[in-house]
């Protein structure tokens, strides 16, 4: 037999197909979408309101796929949560819980660790493994929910892996988080963040989805961003910003941009006043974070003047501007370096 069918990655409108060439009723997929998106099950088994037939023929055929709690991290300061999964096939991802006043935002992973090489990062660090599906997305989220046993009201794309080089699942993702049949977390509750893949904003920008794109910038120049980031061979800083005034255009949202300082690589004043230059006009808004360091490079996060002057000189200059909320600090690695740990951890545990 065939591999099963990712029954949860399927919209209702696709499910309904399903159960019609199964013969079964249409309203069957409601009954199941319902199960998945809203109650959150994890087998088939609990779908009471289906026959004990209907429900060992769907097992047959499909699977649901989901995302296995492996370890969590507490932040006693703030109440962050850093959860690390297990998928299909064995690879780990985190995905971390932020509690704020207004309500819980979930960050998410969109791979299994990442190939676009940022040199401050450690998500990118052992490369790719593979891409997650619309499930294990979705799973992230519903996982969180149930063991904190409240709902999720705003997801960030920001984990490790970049959500452009996995569009489509991504894309089906957006969809299906956002349906009013599913968890019904709103666009606007959404941002997506992206090292900059051109081509690909201007393909989310035709979808007209309300969710805010965030744009890893970390730097004013393309010959530092080069140093930084190897995307930026692809894609000069110019392209990049055309593209997010095509996705303002369409879709009227206001971009965001990330910068990372880090000492001595692109945290001057002068370089605060050549970004402000580039981005002038725009509707956009810039979140400075104090790069965290890791332990495998040498970068060095920018001292708390540095970033205050970096700050008051975007300010001086009309940009709106913020800086990151650190959360989580005394259970803050970088990103992906929770996930680095475990796999170290699960080799040396294999290697004896
Ligand atoms: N691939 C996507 C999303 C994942 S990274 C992207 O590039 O945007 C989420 C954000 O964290 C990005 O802005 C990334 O550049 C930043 N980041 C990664 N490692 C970091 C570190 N060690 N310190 C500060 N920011 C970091």
């Amino acid at each position: 037999m065939g591999e099963k069918q990712d029954i949860k990655s399927y919209n209702l409108t696709e499910l309904t197909e399903q159960m019609e060439k199964l013969n079964e009723k249409g309203f069957r997929a409601s009954q199941i979408y319902r199960w998945l998106h809203k109650e959150k099950v994890t087998s088939f088994e609990e779908m009471t309101n289906l026959s004990k037939e209907l429900r060992q023929k769907l097992d047959e055929i499909y699977e649901i796929r989901n995302v296995k709690l492996v370890d969590i991290l507490i932040s006693d300061l703030d109440g962050t949560r850093k959860y690390l999964f297990e998928v299909k096939g064995g690879s780990v991802i985190e995905s971390v819980l932020m509690r704020y006043h207004h309500g819980n935002a979930v960050c998410i992973s969109t791979q299994a660790g990442c190939r676009m090489g940022c040199k401050f990062c450690a998500s990118t660090l052992n490369g790719l493994e593979r891409n997650l599906t619309a499930s294990e997305l979705l799973s992230q989220i519903y996982e969180i929910e149930k063991n904190i046993g409240e709902k999720v009201s705003n997801v960030v794309l920001m984990g490790s892996g970049e959500p452009f080089d996995n569009f489509e699942n991504v894309v089906r993702f957006i969809r299906l988080i956002s349906d009013e049949n599913g968890a019904n977390i709103s666009q606007r509750n959404i941002t997506l963040s992206t090292c900059g893949i051109v081509p690909k904003i201007k393909e989310l920008a035709d979808l007209h989805f309300q969710i805010t794109l965030a744009i890893s910038l970390h730097a004013s120049d393309d010959k530092t961003r080069k140093s930084l980031m190897p995307i930026a061979y692809r894609y000069s800083i110019d392209e990049i910003l055309d593209a997010c005034k095509e996705y303002f255009a369409k879709t009227g949202r206001r971009i965001t941009f990330e910068y990372s300082l880090v000492a001595g690589e692109n945290d001057t004043v002068m370089e605060a006043d050549r970004l402000s230059a580039l981005i002038k006009g725009m509707n956009c808004h810039v979140n400075l974070i104090p790069v965290n360091p890791i332990k495998e490079r040498n970068y060095v996060q920018s001292g708390k003047k540095a970033v205050e002057q970096f700050k008051s000189r975007l300010e001086k200059n009309n940009i709106n501007v913020t800086i990151r909320r650190e959360m989580g600090r005394d259970i803050n690695g970088a990103c992906g370096q929770l996930r680095n740990e475990a796999m170290k951890g699960r080799k040396e545990k294999r290697d004896v």
